[in-house]
């Protein structure tokens, strides 16, 4: 074989050996290249016609990797549905290493579905290629929303049937991180009772995701106000778009603020804060509108599990951690606050902006109105349309009064435009195209991805990507994790 055109250092592995197990992938037996993102390839400096090669298909699946590169997977604890996993770690994953991209980022090759770990307990360590594709077109939907997020490099067919409830084609996700540290990571190092494994934790995710925190009279507590700020920032956005994650666990929540693990995620359609698709999330404890008390009780759990570094004394480490922690309601109202300032066109001041807000989102709820369309026809009300926006709040009566007061204020509709997409990842839509692509045509994701790839503007052919589903879809529709 040609040599592997891509060096990749072993950065983690060598910074944090107690959260690194060397570790390789499972052959596959006849590997496909199903999807490349040659967009992200370039990003990274990678050569697309090199990935697109046998050598390069090779490198994707784990098979041939560049000389020095030493696999791991990582080991991490979480909090999964409120309750605490002291080992979980990649079951099903590997870190191949990193690669420095030519913008001069560390960026995360990993790869999931490439074989058990010791990690993996019951589970198979396989994915199928749908949830894989599915975890493609989310993660890269969300890129082009504007939205910090891991993302898909490629998904490669193993030509091994995984068995679920059938047997299904089995598939590598390639995917790229800025890294994947996670609340897990630091709840892992504190589980092992070693305050130098804790320390080095920490002072990895200072030095590779928020290097100010390193001049912080106490670097820890810097890290842990950086993440909530992060968080903050990462759901506010979610809660803007309409995206549901579903398994808001505490290990799948960055600490780069990277959405991370598609696994049971959706948009929202019908407007309902209520709103669960995860057929795992029996109790609605991740529904749309708990997501930002989700995110704050996560990050309480990272404080938890960092506090020795804050103060020797507990109580003062506990007081420090609560005053850090106080910063992430106002830092998540700002930022939302200042995303429906620009959804909205306007250019007042944040109590106007919440008003407004607020009754648009009661008489959304009221209608149980389409999140993602009917913020856009408000840009055509804004040009004086206001058919849409009409026919999407069913005739409510407040909805001329609100009309007028918005409206003279001056919506800048070209403003609005640019922050409220068109398209977004249906669920609809994306079962459709992974039902074709599971049954070999994958032409319908490939348009699905393109339309998703410039979400903001009108694209001529794909007008049905930008309407709801039927009601009989919507009602039904479940989304399932860790297939
Ligand atoms: P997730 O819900 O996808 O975040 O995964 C939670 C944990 O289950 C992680 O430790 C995964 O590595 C593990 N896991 C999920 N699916 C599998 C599988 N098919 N085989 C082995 N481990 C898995
Ligand atoms: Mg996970």
């Amino acid at each position: 074989m040609p040599p592997v055109l891509l060096s990749l250092s072993h950065d983690f592995a060598d910074a944090l050996p107690a959260l690194a197990r060397p570790w390789s992938a499972d052959p596959a037996p006849d590997p496909r290249l199903l999807v490349l993102n040659e967009g992200l390839a370039a990003e990274m400096g990678l050569d697309a016609a090199f990935l697109r090669s046998p050598a390069g298909v090779a490198l994707l699946v784990g098979a041939a990797l560049p000389e020095g590169a030493q696999p791991v997977a990582q080991a991490y604890a979480g909090h999964q549905f409120g309750g605490f996993s002291p080992r979980l770690g990649d079951g099903r994953a590997l870190l191949l290493g990193e690669v420095a991209a030519p913008d001069g980022s560390l960026r995360d090759l990993h790869l999931k579905g490439s074989g058990p770990t010791p990690f993996a307990r019951a589970g198979d360590g396989l994915a199928a290629v749908g949830p894989m594709l599915r975890e493609y077109v989310m993660s890269e939907a969300m890129h082009a929303l504007g939205i910090p997020t891991t993302r898909s490099l490629a998904v490669v067919a193993t030509g091994r049937d995984v068995l679920r409830e059938t047997a299904l084609p089995g598939a590598v996700l390639v995917r790229t991180a800025a890294s994947h540290l996670r609340v897990g990571s630091v709840e892992f190092a504190r589980g092992t009772g070693d305050i130098d494994v804790l320390r080095a934790v920490v002072d990895y995710a200072i030095s590779r995701h928020h290097p100010a925190a390193a001049d912080d009279d106490v670097p820890a507590l810097g890290l842990f106000r950086a993440v909530v700020h992060a968080q903050a920032d990462l759901v506010a956005q979610w809660m803007l778009v309409g995206f549901i994650h579903g398994v808001m666990n505490t290990d799948n929540v960055t600490l780069s603020g990277e959405t991370i693990d598609y696994g049971p995620c959706a948009f929202l359609d019908a407007y309902d804060p209520a709103t669960v698709y995860s057929s795992i999330d029996t109790g609605g404890r991740y529904a749309y509108g708990s997501q930002p008390y989700i995110a704050e009780w996560n990050l309480a759990r990272l404080a938890e599990a960092m506090l020795p570094l804050f103060d020797d004394e507990l109580e003062r480490a506990v007081e420090l951690a609560q005053e850090a922690l106080a910063e992430f309601r106002p830092r998540f109202a700002a930022a939302r606050t200042a995303g429906m300032r620009c959804k909205l066109g306007l250019r007042v001041a944040d109590d106007e902006v919440e008003a407004l807000a607020g009754d648009f989102h009661e008489m959304l709820g009221r209608a149980r109105a389409d999140y993602t369309s009917t913020f856009r026809a408000l840009s055509d009300a804004a040009r004086g349309d206001d058919s849409g926006v009409e026919a999407a709040l069913g005739g409510d009566p407040a909805l001329a009064g609100w009309l007028d007061r918005w409206r003279a204020l001056g919506p800048d509709p070209g403003a609005m435009d640019a922050a409220n997409p068109i398209y977004v990842p249906r669920n609809h839509l994306v079962e459709e195209a992974l039902a074709a692509a599971t049954a070999g045509d994958l032409e319908p994701l490939g348009w699905l991805t393109t339309v998703l790839s410039t979400p903001f503007t009108a694209r001529a052919g794909a007008e049905r990507y930008a309407q709801p589903a039927g009601p009989d879809f919507a009602a039904g529709y479940r989304t399932f994790c860790g297939t």
